[in-house]
């Protein structure tokens, strides 16, 4: 029907939701986006799923932002979220422009001066441009003073990058998801593609139909299930026990690849003494698999053609997070999958861009590139581009920001002010109630957004940003690929682009930037950033992205077409060796007990993004999927004495929220499945905060909670 009505005019544009980056076309009538068409990009050949096809009216939500707001004097900052949006004049006043942005920028620039740089911390989002985040990093770095910056890839992916830059010297993945058609085998871990990548999950399950073997390794059974050739329906927090025991198995059973491990990789005779008492015989209790199991798989993946791993975040949001990647890394390389068509290595990213941000130094130890800022040479580098002094210590991270905002006052690095653009970690940080409880401690923080999200509630000044059709700039999706979005329509009222946000912060802390041009200057940001970042990017020009639209990395001349697959010569570490890393049996912080014996996962579905913020402001999605659920299997339900629909009460240490029971059979006995997306039965209130000590990741993959009926 949408397809159909008779639009003004079509603007090429990319999904704003998730990692996959599916190129669209957002048609407009009347100012207003009617809908949104596939194009045939290279991640998605026209296809899209119901957000990227549905999700598009919440630029149109009467919610939206459309003037600055500060919070009225003597409003205590309340931690009940849960707000009617239409009372938000109870809390602010409207402010012009410039009495806004002078209170931001003034009391930050304050505090800086009084209790020096440490005091200030940003967060930037993953669901910005790549020209936002990269701006964002060097207002903190230069105009704040300190590498507190941080963004949600902390909450995702962090271990992940972690262990790859240790192990094979690049964070990002090392071929694209519709590689998998040339994959014999493809092992999917940690992942539920159908509702989290869903149109990479469609180049999955074609493969599958050719005959690409599938292996799903989960502690929950999702949907990708029904096409696999084998389920490993493992233990919460087992996976070393299990990746390690497939590591055993292969150089037991003498499948190691031996040319490609003399020839490629570092310290192997460490990671051979390191799984020496994993054998499948010794872990198939502590993973729930039995060792039949992972010996055949573990063939199947040695002496298969090519396989690849894709993998998500119930592998890195645990507090073994970094150790369950770097046995990802050293079950490929032992078996020499990596490097060539079909096999290699593949972290889905969640967001938008949360690829892009973090290659745009958006993270607190590197500058843009993954120039480690505790570097010397990269120090001096950036110092000298930036033209001004840099620290070089790495900055806190998301979970250590909030810490920090309540420490006491004689702490020298107590986080007093704050500036976040996009980010809502008053609904995605783990025990969310601390978390508000630091946030509501600040001394000021100014929040940019397009809808009075629950982190904007606790703001001193809040800026209406744009939504992502109203801007033009770039995103990087999961594959490498750096996209160009199209602004289709203007922002409401008196909201602005978050890039002349940005700049107006910065000139008013004293920075003197200069990026001429239309659209806020993007265009002047990106080759500047492109700079930054030759090592990379130095081909993809701004013109040849405003010509060809989607361009892979690493491009390093304007004739390049870009690699799709990378190590296949050597890996870009200082000895081009992959480095294999043993790794211990870590459990999960916090294990089911007496008083609440059942385990929490965390995740997403299908129909709502991250924090909900923007799908349940989308009519369509949120029709479908209007409530918050807790999910249990059926025998589950029954000793709880519940029933599919029932309301029901989940308790952990730190929280309790009450939601419907959802019977879902693939989540696994004493074990209940929560989206986080519902600030209504917020799910992160129960989350347990203990970090993965590489990645500083939270573990929201596990938590002891406690389901009662009502
Ligand atoms: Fe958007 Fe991801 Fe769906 Fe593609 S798969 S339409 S990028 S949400």
């Amino acid at each position: 029907l949408v397809g159909s009505q008779v639009v003004d005019r079509e603007v090429d544009s990319v999904c704003p939701f998730c990692g996959v980056g599916c190129l669209i076309k957002y048609k407009v009538r009347d100012e207003k986006i009617v809908g949104v068409d596939g194009r045939d990009g290279p991640a998605n050949h026209g296809r899209l799923c119901v957000k990227g096809r549905f999700g598009f009216d919440y630029a149109h939500h009467p919610h939206r932002l459309t003037q600055p707001l500060i919070r009225k004097a003597g409003v205590p900052k309340d931690l009940d979220v849960e707000r009617d949006p239409a009372r938000w004049r109870e809390v602010f006043r409207e402010a012009s422009w410039d009495e806004a942005l002078e209170l931001a920028a003034g009391k930050l620039k304050s505090l800086r001066d009084t209790h020096g740089p440490k005091s200030l911390a940003g967060f930037g989002s993953a669901k910005g441009t790549n020209e936002e985040a990269y701006l964002f990093q060097k207002l903190v770095r230069t105009g704040f003073g300190s590498n507190n910056v941080d963004h949600c890839t902390r909450l995702c992916h962090a271990s992940s990058v972690a262990a790859l830059l240790e192990g094979v010297g690049s964070g990002a993945v090392s071929n694209q998801v519709n590689d998998v058609e040339h994959a014999e085998l493809i092992l999917v871990i940690g992942s539920n593609p159908t509702a989290n990548h869903p149109v990479a999950a469609t180049w999955m399950k074609n493969a599958a139909k050719r005959g690409t073997k599938i292996v799903l390794a989960d502690p929950r059974v999702t949907d990708i299930g029904r096409h696999a050739w084998r389920v490993m329906q493992f233990k919460a927090d087992a996976d070393v026990a299990l990746l390690s025991a497939m590591i055993h198995a292969i150089i037991e059973e003498g499948l190691a690849d031996r040319a490609f491990i003399e020839q490629r990789t570092s310290n192997f005779e460490a990671l051979r003494e390191g799984v020496r008492a994993f054998s499948p015989e010794a872990m198939e209790s502590i993973c729930g698999i039995p060792a039949a199991t992972i010996r055949e798989v573990a063939r199947a993946f040695a002496t298969a053609k090519s396989a690849m791993i894709l993998w998500g975040m119930g592998v890195s949001q645990h507090v073994h997070g970094t150790d369950n990647a770097r046995c990802l890394i050293a079950l490929c390389s032992v078996a020499g999958q990596i490097g060539k068509p079909g096999s290699g290595l593949h972290p889905l990213r969640g967001q938008n861009n949360v690829q892009g941000a973090s290659d745009a130094g958006l993270i607190p130890m590197m500058f843009p590139n993954y120039q480690r800022v505790d570097s010397a040479g990269a120090h001096q580098w950036f110092e000298q581009f930036w033209n001004t002094k840099l620290d070089d210590k790495p900055g806190y991270t998301v979970v250590e920001i909030m810490h920090k905002a309540l420490a006491p006052a004689s702490d020298p690095h107590k986080v007093r002010g704050m500036y976040v653009m996009g980010e809502n970690p008053a609904m995605s940080d783990p025990d969310l109630q601390h978390a508000r409880e630091a946030l509501a401690s600040l001394e000021h923080m100014v929040v940019q957004d397009i809808f009075l999200t629950e982190t904007a509630w606790l703001a001193d000044v809040v800026l209406p940003a744009s939504a992502w059709p109203e801007k033009t700039g770039t995103v990087t999706n999961t594959d490498r690929m750096v996209q160009l979005g199209r602004q289709a329509i203007e922002p409401p009222g008196d909201a602005r682009p978050d890039l002349w946000l940005i700049q107006e912060l910065a000139r008013r802390m004293g920075l003197a930037w200069n990026y001429p041009g239309e659209d806020s200057g993007v265009a002047a940001v990106y080759e500047e950033m492109r700079q930054a970042m030759h090592e990379s990017i130095a081909g993809v020009t701004w013109e040849r992205l405003q010509r060809e639209g989607s361009v892979t990395y690493p491009c390093l001349s304007e004739d390049d077409p870009g690699q799709p697959i990378v190590f296949t010569e050597r890996f870009p570490t200082a000895d081009g060796r992959v480095r294999l890393v043993p790794t211990e049996l870590v459990p999960a912080d916090e294990k089911p007990d007496l008083e609440y014996p059942l385990v929490l996962i965390t995740g997403r579905q299908l129909e709502h993004w991250h924090t909900g913020s923007m799908t349940r402001r989308a009519s369509v999605l949120d029709a479908i999927e209007p409530v918050p659920t807790a999910s249990l299997n059926a025998r589950e339900l029954q000793r709880l004495g519940l029933a599919p629909g029932d309301i029901a009460t989940i308790a952990s240490r730190r929280g309790a929220v009450r939601c419907t029971v959802r019977q879902d059979d693939g989540t696994p006995d004493a074990t209940v499945f929560m989206p986080f997306a519902y600030n209504e039965a917020a799910a992160n209130l129960l989350t347990n905060p203990a970090l993965d000590p590489f990645g500083k990741i939270p573990e929201f993959k596990y938590c002891a909670v406690r389901v009662t009926a009502d």
